[in-house]
């Protein structure tokens, strides 16, 4: 088998977002692999862990994933602020004889400063046209924990665990290193349980996360960084929960135009042609959509950061983006020149976590990793983009960790799946396949 191959089968996806097959990303030249390694989300502490325990590692996986792709060099990219992590990657370097080379880009401070067209424009100063992808600019972009998941898969070793930040409200927040289709609420009676009784959970980050219901039959897959748990009146929750007719009615009456929601608009600074107060007002008119609402990537700092009326334009570009896009709009967009002094309005990471009130929940890094037991997992056979994998295992079959149990179709985008804990095949039903622990 080839490297492609290789990662194909070991089933590595991007580890945020929609889980991008990285067998397929790699498949096109690039000029420049960009490791991002600035854990952009306030609070998740996943990928500091990664990069302060498996510094080899990392160097090593850059550099044989740009070698994958032609790239002249590789860089590791991480917050001017991760002592630890810069540390331990400047140590570990000389010893190592990487072709291609490996250098760190630091970072400024400052959320969403690993958005992937925020990172480029930071690593090379380079700009991603609006609606377009890094590899426009010659540069791919690969997560920590994706780059080390490629790593293990090129020695033949598939994915089966992620690690997972699990913070706030809950006894024992800390990194945990958990099997692929643990349920979520194992995963908190493991991390000790929440501290309060009244509580909701956001899977993912503070500030891009999705709410869920403590009831939630959501399990761990390849792309859940983090589970964060809140009090039910919690400002992220109130936000989250605002029904979009209430949202009209405060955008109709309170919603200033003031433009601070645009002025601070990470993509805005870019010099992309997004303009969320104007999407304010359409909605609060309800008479057409802003069509430059396609290029919100859904940040939360016009919402969370910069209204000074508390409104929810991310929410409400969010909305507007779906209904343009099952309206089949696909408008063209020219980048523009960025604003005068876009780098001094960036949101520095600590003022964000003020004011989203989690500065209490923020942990240091911690030296070890948890590691969960699972009596039993679901595991997806869709966590990527493209189509399900298809089960090749039946109910009954004995399955040994690391086992193939879901094939990628035929000639579609997608990923192989595998058996995550030792155990016997329970049922395959709804999409997941079901495995209980050898006792
Ligand atoms: S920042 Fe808030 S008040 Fe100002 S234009 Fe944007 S949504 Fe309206
Ligand atoms: S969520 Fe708001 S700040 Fe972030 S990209 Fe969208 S419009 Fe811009």
């Amino acid at each position: 088998m080839n490297d492609l191959d290789l990662l194909r089968s070991g089933g590595v996806v991007g580890g945020g977002g929609a889980g991008f097959p990285l067998f397929k990303k790699l498949s096109a030249p690039a000029e420049l692999l960009l490791i991002n390694g600035a854990e952009c989300e306030p609070l998740l502490k996943s990928d500091q862990y990664l990069m302060q325990r498996y510094p080899k590692e990392l160097l090593q996986a850059a550099s044989r994933l740009a070698s994958i792709i032609g790239a002249k060099e590789a860089v590791i990219c991480l917050k001017d602020h991760y002592s630890s992590q810069i540390r331990a990657l400047t140590d570990a370097l000389p010893s190592l004889s990487l072709a291609p080379a490996v250098r760190l880009h630091l970072l400024p401070t400052v959320y969403p400063i690993g958005d992937e067209q925020a990172l480029v424009h930071s690593a090379t100063g380079r700009t991603v046209p609006p609606g377009a992808l890094p590899g426009s600019v010659g540069c791919t972009v690969v997560s920590v924990s994706t780059a080390l998941n490629a790593r293990r898969a090129l020695e033949g070793k598939p994915v089966t665990r992620r690690f997972i930040t699990v913070a706030g409200e809950v006894k024992r927040p800390g990194v945990y290193r958990v099997p692929i289709g643990l349920p979520v609420r194992l995963l908190l009676e493991q991390a000790g349980g929440p501290t309060v009784s009244d509580y909701r959970l956001i899977l993912g980050g503070p500030m891009m996360g999705s709410l869920t219901s403590p009831d939630t039959e959501t399990v761990v897959t390849k792309t859940l960084g983090g589970v964060l748990v809140l009090p039910a009146d919690h400002l992220l929750v109130r936000h989250a929960e605002l029904p979009p007719e209430q949202m009209r009615i405060r955008a109709m009456s309170v919603c200033i135009q003031c433009r601070t929601c645009t002025d601070l608009c990470p993509r805005h600074l870019l010099g992309h042609p997004i303009y969320p107060h104007l999407t304010m007002r359409s909605f609060a008119a309800g008479n057409r959509l802003e069509k430059s609402a396609m290029l919100c990537m859904e940040c939360g700092i016009c919402e969370l950061y910069a209204c000074p009326m508390g409104l929810n334009p991310r929410r409400i570009q969010q909305k507007q983006k779906a209904e343009l896009r099952q309206a089949g709009e696909k408008p063209a967009f020219q980048l523009k020149d960025p604003p005068a002094l876009a780098e001094y309005h960036q949101a520095p990471s600590e003022r964000v976590l003020a004011k989203i009130h989690a500065s209490r929940y923020d942990i240091p890094v911690p030296e070890n990793c948890i590691d969960v037991t699972a009596p039993f997992v679901c595991i997806p056979l869709k966590q990527h983009i493209g189509v399900p994998a298809v089960p090749c295992v039946q109910a009954g079959d004995p399955v040994q960790q690391g086992d193939t149990i879901g094939r990628m179709a035929e000639g579609a985008l997608g990923a192989d799946v595998h058996a995550s804990i030792c155990g016997t095949v329970d049922k395959i039903e709804n999409g997941f396949i079901v495995i209980r622990a050898r006792s």
